[in-house]
Order: structure tokens, then sequence, then C-alpha cells
């Protein structure tokens, strides 16, 4: 609140307009007090991955700022989809259709993202850029930080980097469905053996920029080579953990998208966060749904394996990446009041309010403002 600091001011003068100005600034800040109480007593909400007003809305028309102001969501990781024109779902999972001519993955890149920057202006939200504005979000200010899910954009130079982060850019992740000359991504067979010297050198440059790095879609190779470069925790901003990890001939698209748990325990070795996914099967079942148990609309299910990733990773590695729209139909939340009963289950559960705080937001605002 604002009014905060100039209090003692108030409070040290005896003149009498300034009382009168105290008297009445009392009476407006306890007329307030109630309601902005039981705003602050929600638990901030943050999402590394969200695609709200992107695929199934209309963005202009979505309501993504006011479910967010409503829900008392802190920091959303809006991603722009660096290769949505040229990739299409079928039956089994997504996969690229066509290829890009040059200069059209830039193209994208630049028309998405200046509608996206009209619209977080059209409707007054934040725009995160700083650590003060990750602060000034948990505080109670909803932001948005500019993602991209592919660095396809930068058409492989990284020099292109620099005109995206002075866009707003703050949140890149390297590789989703297409071929690209960064390196390999977890839905077809790897050609870089990871990732290749450009994706190296991307990772130094976002940590000189100041971009957190996500490396969800990669494979384990590229996660291992990508840690080994990072100065900086990083982010895995949505998928699902098992033991063994996914490969690009699992029968299905979610399964080649399993993050092994001892690459998820090396991000997390080094500060980095895991976003577990809200993804709903139609039919979960232990005979053949790979261990995943969420079913569609099932935010209590989606809260349990939440919790089990706690368990498996510890509270300060695990957070909120919804993939709102990314997953299409196959949604456990598709807005930010289902993502709030997520919490409250966690909270039905008894989980400590410590860990929930580190879930719910805690984690992606502590990288963050590691990274920025
Ligand atoms: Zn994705």
């Amino acid at each position: 609140m604002r009014s905060t600091p100039t209090m003692p001011a108030l409070l040290s003068t005896p003149n009498p307009s300034r009382r009168r100005l105290l008297q009445a600034t009392l009476a407006l800040l306890a007329a307030r007090a109630p309601l902005a109480a039981a705003q602050q007593q929600r638990i901030p909400i943050a999402d590394m991955h969200s695609h709200y007003g992107m695929l199934t809305r209309t963005m202009a028309s979505s309501g993504l700022a006011e479910d967010m102001r409503s829900q008392r969501v802190a920091l959303v990781a809006w991603k722009l989809i660096a290769d949505a024109r040229w990739i299409r779902a079928g039956d089994t999972g997504i996969s690229q259709v066509s290829e890009p001519a040059p200069g059209a993955l830039a193209e994208h890149f630049n028309t998405v993202l200046g509608r996206m920057k009209a619209y977080l202006a059209a409707n007054g939200l934040k725009t995160v850029l700083t650590a003060e504005d990750v602060d000034a979000c948990i505080a109670g200010e909803p932001g948005i930080v500019l993602a991209s899910e592919g660095a396809d954009f930068l058409e492989g130079q990284v020099d292109k980097l620099d005109a995206a982060y002075q866009q707003g850019l703050r949140h890149l992740q390297l590789v989703h469905y297409i071929r690209t000359p960064v390196g390999d991504f977890q839905t077809v067979r790897p050609v870089h053996n990871g990732l290749s010297d450009m994706g190296k050198r991307l990772i130094e440059a976002c940590n000189q920029k100041r971009i957190l790095v996500d490396l969800a879609h990669g494979t384990g190779d590229a996660v291992d080579q990508a840690l080994a470069v990072a100065k900086t925790p990083v982010v895995w901003s949505h998928g699902w953990v098992t033991q063994s990890g996914g490969n690009w001939l699992d029968r299905f698209g979610y399964l080649q998208r399993r993050l092994s748990l001892d690459h998820a325990r090396k991000i997390a070795d080094r500060g980095g966060v895991i976003g577990l996914w809200g993804l709903a099967l139609s039919a979960p079942s232990p005979s053949w749904s790979g261990g995943w148990s969420v079913g569609r609309r099932d935010a209590q299910a989606y809260a349990k394996e939440l919790a089990n990733l706690v368990d498996k990773l510890g509270a300060d590695h695990v957070a909120f990446g919804t993939d709102i729209e990314g997953v299409g139909p196959n949604w456990s939340v598709n807005d930010y009041a289902q993502v709030r009963s997520v919490v409250d289950h966690l909270q039905e559960m008894k989980l400590a309010s410590s860990v929930i705080d580190r879930l719910a937001f805690g984690n992606y605002a502590r990288v963050l403002k590691a990274v920025l």
C-alpha cells in the first residue's frame, strides 16, 4: 500500500489540518482494510507456462486480466508459441507439418508479441522486466512475464536475442516441435547429440542478458549440456516426471514429454524449478497411462500429482506450469479459478503452508529474481 511510508510523518505532526488529514486517512484505511486483508490472505499464484487467450480463446475477449485479478494471480509466463504456424496436433501428439520460409519465424514472433503487448496495455497488466517487478507482483499487482515457447524466431542467430530482450522477453524456452538449430527435443529422433554450439551460446547469451532459460521439451542430453553451461538456475516449465523419462519412440506425445527423475533432480540441484503441467487424460489408468493419474476437470488429481512431485524433488523445486490452452481439451484446469481450486485442495491435503507458498508462487518468483 503506497500510503504506508507517509504515515509516520503524519503521526508526528501537530498541525490541525494535518490532523484532519490523518483522521480522514485512517478512516479510509479502516474502510478498505477488510477487503485488502481478504485479498492479501489468498496465496498468490504463479504459472510458469500458460497460453491463455492464444489457442482456444480469442485473446481480446479471453478474460485473462480479469481472471488474474480476481484470483490473485501474481505471475504468468505467457508463452508465445514460436512455431505455431508450422505444427499440428494429430492422433498421438503434435508434430511439424511444414517448413518456415526464411524470415517467417521472426515475422511470426514479432506479430504475436505485438498482439500480446497490445493486450497488456489495453488491460493495464504489468509486464515483468526486473526483480523489483517480481516483488511488486507478489505484493499484489498481477504481472505477465513475456515468454516464448521455442527460440525459433532467432533463425539460428544468437545476436538477434537482444531485439527480443528489448521488446520485453524475459523467459525463453529453447525448443518446441519444429526442427531447430538450437538442439534436440523430446518428440523426434535426436540429431544434435543434445544442444548445438549455437544452443550453448544461446544459454550464455540468456545469462548475459538476464533472460530465464527454460529447458522444457529438450532431450536429457540437451538438459545435461545446458546445465553445464548455465550460470543461473533454469526451469523446466511444463511436463511431468517419471523414473526413466520419455523417448521419442513412445506411442503418445505426453509419454515422450516425460522428464526423467534424474534430470529433474539435476535441475533442482542447481536451484531450478520443475513446472508440472495440468494435462488430463480422458481415462487415466495405471495399466496404460504410464502413471499419470489426472483426468479431465480433475483439479484434485492435479493437486495430488503436485504433492507427489514435491515428495520427490523437495518443496523448493516444484511449481505450476499449467499449459492452459496448450493441452487443448485435455485439461484439468483451464482458468485461474480452477488453479485456485488446486491451491485449495493442497490446503485440504494439509500440506504445510510454507510448502504451498513455494509451490504456488515462491519458486517461480525465486528463479526469476535470481535471473532478472
Ligand atoms: Zn509445450
